[in-house]
């Protein structure tokens, strides 16, 4: 069988290709002569298959959407705390290059905006590199994101350099309020070499579908960075990710996303996939006017708003009944699927009304495919209770997905 899944891509570029509205970026001269035509489209699933159509081997320069990525760096590097404290995490609710910063300590709102993505630049690596080590520790970095070597647009870089006044004048300003701790021309190269990047919608995909993987490429198997930092990130990037249309993006698409003024646009999906599309044309809000339609139409299409709303975690408890008599009848929960917090408390609410007046029960978790932390704790929590109520209690755990009880008697 042929996969449907490309040809409902290609399908889907055909459809959005009609628009030719917006223009590319041109404050940036050497953007201006991109080809407009360009698109592509691509998804990195979380382990690892991949799919694209249309342009999604053509280079372009990453932009803006090398910022949730340095500053996943920035934090693993450097710990929460200090980056925290030179840059926020409230939505501005303005343009990417708005010189604003925060009343008083002159701390950028967030990250995603070129003042919080400049200062960010600067909090990669450990303290004390030089400029060229930074910039190495953030090519590294994102290349590792990528799972191939990325490589800077040097023309792409020039121009922009040339024309870098505003991102040179926030600079000077994050400067003089301490934020900056060193020459803001410096910072501002290091920021600007790293926007200029070069990446495709493939490579864009498989970024993304790293944060989708909780921080592990799920092409080349490497930790890029530690789980807390991914969902700080995941966050930011959902407040914050498309600027001054923040609200309507998380409303009406729901993934968090980023944008860069070359025309890429990237989606990650938490624990089930990575989103690049590729189209330079920009709306006013200089995010690409094609890009906004095709995740329009994925996320509907597909149901994946991160508000959706998962099934109910009744389906958790898939039979309660007992199997043979006697003193030798056994009080049997079978259970299903995934186990979070409100499929845990279905389990508990299961066993409180039930009441087994059986002597033993069993708790059947041989169709569980995964359970969080706080799942675990719970259905731990049941068995301990029973125990000491009296039952002998049997977990069927063929795949070990729980660990062996102990109730010792100080526990009690
Ligand atoms: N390098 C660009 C700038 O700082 C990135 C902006 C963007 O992609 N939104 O202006």
């Amino acid at each position: 069988m042929r996969s449907p899944i490309p040809d409902y891509l290609t399908e889907t570029l055909g459809d959005i290709a009609s628009d030719t509205s917006g223009a590319p970026a041109d404050y940036i001269p050497e953007l201006a002569t991109a080809d407009p035509e360009r698109l592509g489209a691509a998804f990195a699933m979380v382990d690892g298959a991949v799919y694209g159509a249309g342009d999604v081997n053509i280079e372009f320069t990453i932009q803006s959407i090398s910022k949730p990525f340095a500053y996943a760096l920035a934090l693993a590097d450097r710990g929460f705390d200090p980056v925290l404290a030179k840059v926020g995490v409230e939505p501005s609710g303005e343009a990417f290059n708005e010189i604003s910063l925060e009343g008083g300590s002159g701390r950028p709102l967030n990250p995603m905006i070129n003042a919080g993505a400049i200062t960010t630049h600067s909090l990669a690596g450990p303290v004390g590199l030089d400029a060229a080590e930074r910039l190495q520790r953030v090519v590294d970095g994102l290349s590792a994101f990528a799972g191939r070597r990325l490589t800077v647009d040097e023309s792409v870089c020039a121009s922009e350099m040339e024309h870098a006044h505003r991102n040179l004048a926030i600079a000077h300003m994050l400067r003089s309020y301490g934020v900056l701790t060193e020459d803001p021309a410096t910072v501002v190269e290091g920021y600007t070499r790293q926007c200029s990047l070069l990446v495709t919608t493939l490579d864009l995909a498989v970024m993304a579908a790293t944060l989708a993987n909780h921080g592990v490429n799920p092409l080349s198997g490497e930790r890029v960075v530690p789980e807390p930092v991914v969902r700080q990130v995941l966050s930011v990037m959902s407040t914050c990710g498309m600027y001054d249309a923040a609200g309507d993006w998380a409303t009406q698409v729901g993934i968090p996303a980023k944008s860069g003024v070359a025309g890429g646009l990237i989606g990650a999906l938490p624990g089930q996939l990575g989103i690049a599309t590729f189209s330079p044309r920009l709306d006013a809000h200089g995010n690409s006017v094609r890009g906004v339609g095709l995740f329009g139409r994925f996320s509907s299409d597909m149901g994946l708003h991160v508000m959706e709303v998962p099934a109910a975690g009744r389906a958790v408890v898939r039979s309660n009944h007992v199997a043979g008599a006697g003193p030798d009848a056994v009080r049997v929960i079978e259970l299903q699927g995934g186990i979070r917090f409100a499929g845990a408390e279905r389990v508990v609410r299961e066993v409180t009304d039930t009441a087994p007046t059986e002597n033993r029960v069993a708790l059947d978790l041989t169709m569980v495919y995964s359970i969080d932390d706080v799942g675990r704790r719970m259905l731990l929590e049941i068995v301990r209770r029973l125990t000491l109520d009296g039952h002998q209690v049997a977990l069927i755990d063929p795949e070990g997905i729980l660990p062996v009880p102990e109730v010792s008697p100080e526990s009690r």
